[in-house]
């Protein structure tokens, strides 16, 4: 029996951070190192560390206190009421994904369903909205999101086998702190050294539409590309999905800007030198911590949090207080 389940019946949820789940991927780098305190695996090419993740596949585990050691999907399981509150009965799997990718070279273009299209959505898995705040750019760092407007399918189709298809995007150049948005249906991908967070739905189905002729150094092949059902996705005319003006709601006790608010997840950037509140009564929310440091108090205990650190405040956590050590940059999460 684990530590967690022997008190259960007066168990409380305290802050929580989880192990990263570093991924091998071959457009991926090394810089992921300089972000999160946890070692990186080997010397090859990382491309994502999951941060956050309630997946089969690859279960986020707790890394401190009593529940070090089991799942996010268990804690969800055991303490419905305390980590979700009144989000409890709508999600059995924590709906977000939360992901940091280091991406050296530049990711294929893709594109990820929406719920008008269950055909190309595997049982149990979802649609996937994302969206990225960029945390380290490089001048030549590319992000693209969107179709330019007279993109066609047939002009789209025709730019695979030319090459072209780059002539077809809108082009971002990042730098840190920009804040994109790509709504399911969106051709999207980026690279080039940029670091981004990343939120999502919790899916993991994706079409690839042009790997720019990469070969996978560990298959020596190509990598599968899915154009047919990447057509079938992706939404031809105005889309509201590409680089976001953040809107300032509040200026004290710290800056607050929205970045996102969406059906799926909702994002705030915080930035002050002074506390100020984090957290929110009955809902969970997440903390990630991008510049600076201070510490989550919750019940008189301090919980630090450094850049690259991310916190899961259970529900019944509530509002707690953040408290920067000098000036701290924290993205705070919300689930609709
Ligand atoms: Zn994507």
């Amino acid at each position: 029996m684990k530590d967690g389940q022997q008190t259960m019946g007066k168990a409380q949820l305290y802050p929580l951070r989880f192990e990263p789940i570093y991924q091998y991927r071959l457009w991926g780098g090394r810089r992921l190192s300089g972000l999160l305190s946890a070692p990186l695996p080997g010397d090859g090419p990382i491309g994502e560390a999951w941060v956050l993740s309630d997946r089969t596949d690859y279960q986020s585990v707790v890394a401190h206190g009593p529940l070090k050691g089991q799942t996010l999907g268990q804690v969800m399981e055991q303490f419905p009421e305390q980590l979700m509150g009144k989000l409890s009965s709508r999600f059995h799997r924590f709906p977000l994904l939360l992901k940091f990718l280091d991406a050296h070279q530049m990711l294929s273009v893709q594109v990820h369903p929406s719920d008008a299209h269950p055909e190309l959505i595997p049982p149990g898995d979802t649609a996937k909205t994302e969206a990225w705040v960029v945390i380290e750019a490089e001048t030549g760092s590319h992000i693209y999101a969107g179709l330019r407007p007279g993109t066609t399918p047939s002009n789209l189709r025709q730019s695979l086998a030319d090459g072209t298809i780059t002539d077809h995007l809108v082009n971002i150049d990042p730098k840190a702190g920009d804040a994109v948005f790509i709504p399911a249906g969106t051709v999207h991908t980026l690279g080039d050294d940029v670091v981004v967070f990343e939120v999502q739905q919790n899916s993991d189905v994706t079409f690839r539409l042009y790997d720019w002729g990469h070969i996978d150094p560990e298959t020596k092949e190509p990598r599968p590309l899915q154009v047919d059902q990447a057509f079938a996705c992706i939404g031809f005319g105005a889309s509201d999905g590409g680089l976001v003006a953040p809107c300032v709601e509040t200026t004290s006790p710290q800056e607050r800007e929205r970045l996102f608010d969406c059906h799926a997840f909702r994002l705030w950037r915080l930035l002050g030198h002074d506390p100020f509140p984090v957290g929110a009564k009955a809902e969970p929310r997440v903390l990630v911590c991008i510049a600076g440091s201070g510490q989550i108090m919750h019940d008189g205990t301090p919980y630090a949090a450094g850049r690259g650190d991310v916190w899961l405040l259970p529900a019944e956590a509530g509002e707690c207080a953040f408290q920067p050590s000098g000036e701290a940059t924290l993205l705070e999460i919300a689930i609709p």
